[in-house]
């Protein structure tokens, strides 16, 4: 099938309709929905991130909404390329005097690509001024600037990645900003708030990760409000921790704060995905309001900072099944890996004819901890005789540390030291809240 060059964006069902309707990016449209509804304005591209199901359409009012692909659609051509999408960058906003100044670091992410619902134009990320015009109540909140660190799909972070976001952040707590957020992309943003917890430990501001499960262009998009209880708590927020604001629940009104070190994307889609796990959000946002849900909080302005922002890339985070052979322990060990966080059964076991290969390992200084693929509890070795014989050969249990959490921080520890002793020992020490409380049994 022949493609045209400029229907950008647009890929499967949707294509073939725009493509046998002759229209491309720029053309002034009518879709037609069953037998009444008629949606006419002017076809935009669709950027790489929103759902390919939504053919994204710029009203006469200068907003663009997103018509959902349906069997009973029709498109048809009203004008020739009408007016060429381009991109207007707004006015640079005047700071207001008593503000609190906020950073926004763009790493990319369905948030971070195009906050934009006026142009429609393709660009990856944001300055300060988009954000403005895309969401004016921010002006009212914080002085805000914004850069773009890398534009990349949150999977494809790695520990180097987490490096540069900390040194970003440590530059603007150095410059006396009062709070960072970040964008950043859902799928691994656990993983590099946890992160960060480690590398800016006890820090002097809040750092608020921030993502949007759906994209800007929908009716249901979650970014502005993500991002409006973000900057909110970068700015006011009495507490400095690294957490991530996300929705709590399927209404707009509640965006939960969790902490860096306790917090697990668990829907593929649903806005509500981020939940504490072991533990309660830190605080939550709701009307304009930050509402903080515990005592034990590291407080704005902490003279305690710790800088660090090295990880290393010898760690590794290995899920037990039932029929794991002993040749990935062994392919893992060969290549030359320092540390392996299991995550196991129930209470924290693996089968048994994997313990004499795990005792070779952990004889050659190689650090083995142990998490739970349960959702929710810690882990218990000494209930069952497979846990026991584990602790006996030196495996490390990890009590209720999640399992994405504990390899962030061996591989953050690895960079710290080769010591096997120091690496079991920073490992049980919590350095960012990242081992709870005994309230669950
Ligand atoms: N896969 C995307 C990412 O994590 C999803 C998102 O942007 O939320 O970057």
């Amino acid at each position: 099938m022949g493609f045209s060059s400029r229907l950008e964006g647009y890929t499967g069902r949707v294509r073939e309709v725009l493509e046998s309707a002759g229209v491309d990016v720029g053309d002034e449209i009518e879709i037609t929905i069953g037998e009444h509804e008629k949606i006419k304005g002017v076809l935009m591209s669709r950027y790489e991130l929103a759902d390919p199901e939504y053919i994204v359409v710029k009203l006469p009012n200068g907003y663009n909404i997103g018509v959902r692909f349906r069997e009973n659609i029709q498109v048809r051509k009203l004008l020739e390329e009408v007016k060429k999408p381009a991109f207007r960058p707004p006015e640079k906003a005047r700071p207001i005097p008593g503000l609190p100044r906020v950073t926004i670091v763009g790493t990319g992410g369905t948030i971070a690509s195009r906050i934009d619902y006026r142009t429609g134009a393709v660009r990856p990320v944001l300055t300060a001024e988009d954000l403005l015009s895309i969401i004016p109540e921010l002006a009212s909140i914080a002085n805000l600037d914004a850069s773009i660190l890398f534009s990349i799909f949150s999977e494809d972070m790695t520990p180097n990645e987490w490096s540069m976001m900390a040194t970003r952040v440590d530059e603007y707590i150095r410059r006396g900003v009062d709070g960072v957020v970040i964008a950043h992309g859902t799928d691994t943003m656990g993983y590099s708030a946890a992160a960060l917890s480690f590398a800016l430990q006890k820090p002097p501001i809040p750092i608020v990760f921030v993502g949007a499960q759906r994209s800007s262009d929908r009716p249901s998009s979650d970014s502005a409000t993500n991002l409006i209880a973000a900057v909110k708590v970068a700015g006011y927020a009495p507490f400095a921790e690294v957490c991530v604001a996300m929705h709590d629940n399927h209404s707009d009104e509640v965006i939960a704060i969790h902490r860096g070190t306790r917090v697990r994307k668990n829907h593929t889609s649903s806005r509500d995905a981020f939940k504490s796990i072991n533990t309660e959000p830190i605080a939550f946002y709701k009307n304009g309001e930050i509402y903080v849900n515990r005592k034990d909080l590291n407080n704005r302005g902490s003279n305690q900072y710790i800088f660090n922002p090295k990880f290393s890339d010898k760690a590794v985070l290995l899920k037990f099944f039932p029929g794991m052979s002993h040749e990935i322990l062994e392919d893992i060990w060969m290549k030359g890996y320092r540390g392996i966080i299991i995550e196991g059964s129930g209470l924290g076991h693996v089968a048994r004819r994997l313990i004499p290969t795990l005792e070779k390992i952990l004889k050659d200084g190689v650090f083995i901890g142990m998490t739970s693929q349960c959702m929710y509890g810690r882990v218990n070795m000494r209930v069952y005789s497979t846990g026991r014989d584990l602790l006996k050969i030196g495996v490390t249990p990890l009590d209720d540390m999640l399992p994405e959490t504990a390899y962030v921080k061996l591989s953050w520890v690895l960079a710290q030291t080769t010591e096997i002793e120091e690496i079991k020992n920073l490992m049980l020490t919590p350095l960012a809240g990242e081992i709870g409380e005994r309230s669950i049994p």
